[in-house]
């Protein structure tokens, strides 16, 4: 507010109205002609970019906007180029080089019968960065923060489709904690929750950058394993047995482990889709749990049926 007040010309009259416009947008506001050189712009229009007036009108478009972004901008603009009106999004680079996310809005206009381009810039980094931490809470489980159902079955289906066509192995666990119940009922709701959540720090420090984990259920957790084979897939996992069979919980007699069945897609074999892989992980661990639990199954570990 106080911002305004500074810049407002004391005794405007109505007559004056423009420039006291002009100077209390937020906005940048700039005049340019045809090479892109700017011969006018509002305090707004140059602190946002860190220049002093002056430099600013000594300045082309070119240098506000990043080197690679810069060179593909043309040299002068054609006089029959359409009515200047533009409105888009794109990034713009200050005089210390920082690189920011704005807003153009811009507009021939003829001003003493020459050919003007007015250019409004906003800026909206505080925007953008509001946006992607709304998108990034919106892909979040609120109690483990790992990736929640909606988003990791979403990656599964992207990282399905990549492995083939770009022909790299993909690995797929699904994890679900033993007894899960008799931890709730034992000592409660709230250290249940407790031990969701360590669980699913355990199993991310073990991870490698390029994998992904997300909560699908209660005390069930996907692992995609991207870029790896079986062997891969299963070493993290059984360290990630390891560690857990080994925390001490400073609780009587608890231990907390996990049954998993794990399983690399082949896209030799048969067309996958989430739904299949889902089911085919779903029934490795089933059979995790009939072999006494504790353990991560693959296909190879042989057919349950009949025992
Ligand atoms: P199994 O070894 O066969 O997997 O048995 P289990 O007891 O782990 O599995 P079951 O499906 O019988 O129980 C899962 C429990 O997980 C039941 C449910 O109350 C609990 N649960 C689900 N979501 C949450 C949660 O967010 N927090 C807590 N504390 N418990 C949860
Ligand atoms: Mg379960
Ligand atoms: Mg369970």
């Amino acid at each position: 507010m106080i911002k305004y007040i500074k810049r407002s010309n004391e005794g405007s009259t109505s007559e004056d109205v423009s420039p006291t416009l002009l100077d209390l947008s937020l906005d940048g506001i700039y005049i340019e002609n045809n090479r892109g050189e700017i011969l006018e712009c509002n305090p707004s229009g140059h602190e946002m970019f860190g220049y002093t007036k002056e430099e600013m009108l000594n300045l082309t478009i070119r240098d506000l906007v990043p080197e690679e972004f810069a060179k593909e901008l043309p040299e002068i603009i054609p006089d029959n180029m359409a009515t200047g009106d533009v409105y888009v999004e794109r990034v713009n680079r200050k005089k210390d080089g920082e690189i920011f996310p704005t807003e153009i809005n811009s507009k021939y206009i003829y001003i003493d019968g020459k050919k003007r381009l007015i250019v409004f810039v906003r800026d909206i980094s505080t925007r953008k960065k509001m946006e992607d931490e709304l998108k990034e809470m919106s892909r979040r489980d609120e109690l483990t923060k790992v990736y929640n159902r909606r988003y990791i079955m979403k990656k599964l289906e992207d990282e399905i489709i990549r492995s083939k066509l770009e022909n790299c192995p993909l690995s797929i666990a699904l994890l679900d904690i033993d007894n899960f119940k008799k931890v709730n009922d034992t000592f409660g709701h709230l250290f249940g929750d407790e031990v969701l959540i360590r669980f699913s720090n355990v199993i991310r420090k073990n991870l490698r950058k390029t994998d992904y984990l997300g909560r699908i259920g209660g005390e069930e957790f996907i692992i995609i394993f991207s870029n790896a084979v079986l062997d891969d897939g299963y070493n993290i996992l059984f360290r990630v047995k390891e560690k857990m069979n080994s925390i001490f919980w400073e609780k009587e007699k608890l231990s907390v482990t996990f049954s998993a069945g794990l399983f690399e897609v082949d896209h030799g074999e048969e067309e996958y889709s989430c739904k299949n892989v889902i089911k085919l992980i779903d029934n490795l661990m089933y059979r995790a749990k009939k072999c006494g639990k504790n353990c991560i199954i693959t296909p190879s570990d042989g057919s349950l049926e009949g025992s």
